[in-house]
């Protein structure tokens, strides 16, 4: 496959862009989104270029976990605006997901951000949700 654009993530952990980096390890990276939700917005991308969460193996998807939960921590004590923190992960166009190159999102949160969640809330019957999880059980590797 040719790659149309280059990797801005990518770019940025091979040194080539300019990044604010809150944290790095061996696996990780922790920068801050260029356009933040919230000032304090930080992306935990991992260092190998992976698409989506189906192409991250468990020891990727733990580290990203480990740094976005000890980011959450740090965003509290840090004397930014945090009363409270949102992680967000888009995994595939679908789901709003802009670059190719997994993140999370952590975003400190406070009344009055601005920022919004929202969907369409279903409803959905004990029945109807019993054979959702049974589709989604069977199809777990
Ligand atoms: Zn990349």
């Amino acid at each position: 496959m040719i790659r149309m654009r280059v990797c801005p993530f990518c770019e940025i952990i091979a040194g080539r862009a300019e990044a604010s980096v809150v944290y790095d390890d061996d696996t990780v990276v922790a920068i801050l989104d260029l356009n933040p939700a919230t000032v304090g917005h930080v992306l935990v991308i991992p260092r190998v270029h992976v698409a989506g969460l189906a192409d991250a193996d468990d020891a990727v998807g733990a580290a990203i976990w480990r740094t976005a939960r000890r980011v959450s921590v740090a965003l509290r004590a840090s004397g930014l605006r945090c009363d409270g923190v949102r992680l967000s992960l888009a995994d595939g166009e679908a789901a709003g997901q802009d670059v190719f190159h997994l993140h999370l999102h952590v975003v400190p949160r406070y009344p009055g951000d601005g920022v919004v969640v929202t969907a369409d809330w279903k409803k959905r019957s004990r029945e109807l949700l019993d054979q959702d999880a049974a589709l989604i059980r069977e199809a777990l590797t």
